[in-house]
């Protein structure tokens, strides 16, 4: 089908004023129609026309399943994950002590398999109350397990409940409306309070797939956003391995190197890449060390990196 991409609205800053990149690269069908479409206006890049709303609605309902195959229970990738999850975390607190806020109340959208809303717990007990709202419900048992207080939806959620702190961690880029759905998470957000988003860094610069991401955010339309739904104190920061070394790719020896240290991890050698650098003292577990270390999570770059990590507090 022929799309008038030059009009296409942006999800972020409303103008209609943008340009073709090149069509999605996609494995399931609901995407066959789309393009990635920039904004000239504020950088956004996003999926245009959009997939359609059923059809996106029910390759949600099914995300682990979908997207990455069912959850992982190996080892190395539940290392990987608590390990990432715990960086997100401490880089939360950091955010919370040096701007002096208390965080009593958590609601926490997409928590998923709950490393974040475990580490939070384990380490800030006078937390009263971490509400998650997860759509799959196969995580659901393991998220009581964290003490969270889960529901599927938004609207689940008592009325009667305020927050401290929202936390949307790879969410906001598989979303449609991006300032809706702000407005919608952080409505109970009190001011003074403190939301945290993570999202990737225009991944389609270096990821082979697009799918299943609708939205493509950098630092400039993170911002407009954030100042759209009302925050100050904005805080912009890239994480990760830089995208230039992304998009150059992992050479023969790189993964020739990567494999042997999978074998030797899983194998039990972990002493041979655990060793604490700059960074990554507050990650306590030996392999969860040496199992992230290769992404550098746990460090600011200048550039544009792979995770993008905002912070903000609701005024
Ligand atoms: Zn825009």
């Amino acid at each position: 089908m022929d799309h008038n991409y030059k009009e296409a609205v942006c999800p972020v800053c409303a103008n209609a004023d943008s340009y073709l990149i090149r069509k999605y690269k996609y494995q399931n069908p609901i995407y066959a129609d789309c393009a990635l479409v920039g904004c000239n206006s504020c950088t956004m890049v996003f999926a245009y026309p959009l997939p359609d709303a059923d059809a996106l609605r029910k390759y949600n309902e099914g995300y682990f399943d979908n997207a990455h195959g069912g959850m992982s229970t190996h080892p190395l990738t539940v290392a990987f994950y608590s390990a990432i999850s715990l960086v997100r975390m401490l880089h939360v607190q950091a955010f919370r002590d040096k701007n002096k806020c208390e965080v009593k109340t958590v609601l926490e959208i997409g928590p998923g398999a709950g490393y974040f809303a475990k580490h939070w717990m384990e380490r800030n007990p006078s937390t009263v109350q971490y509400t998650g709202v997860e759509s799959d419900a196969t995580t659901h048992a393991n998220l009581r397990n964290y003490k969270v207080d889960v529901y599927a939806k938004l609207d689940e959620v008592p009325h009667d409940r305020d927050f401290d702190l929202v936390v949307i961690s790879h969410v906001l880029e598989h979303t449609t409306d991006p300032v809706s759905f702000i407005n919608e998470c952080t409505k109970k957000l009190s001011p003074g309070g403190i939301l945290f988003i993570e999202v990737p860094c225009n991944d389609y610069q270096h990821k082979s797939l697009d799918e299943p991401h609708l939205l493509f955010f950098d630092k400039k339309p993170m911002q407009l956003l954030l100042q759209k739904t009302g925050y100050g104190a904005i805080k912009l920061s890239y994480h990760g391995n830089t995208i230039t070394d992304l998009s150059r790719g992992v050479s023969a020896v790189g993964k020739f190197k990567s494999r042997l240290r999978n074998f030797l991890l899983n194998r039990g050698f972990v002493k041979l890449y655990s060793a604490t650098v700059s960074g990554l003292e507050a990650v306590p577990d030996p392999m969860e060390r040496a199992v992230i270390k290769p992404f550098k999570a746990y460090i600011e770059q200048n550039a544009p990196a792979w995770w993008l990590r905002a912070t903000a507090i609701k005024k």
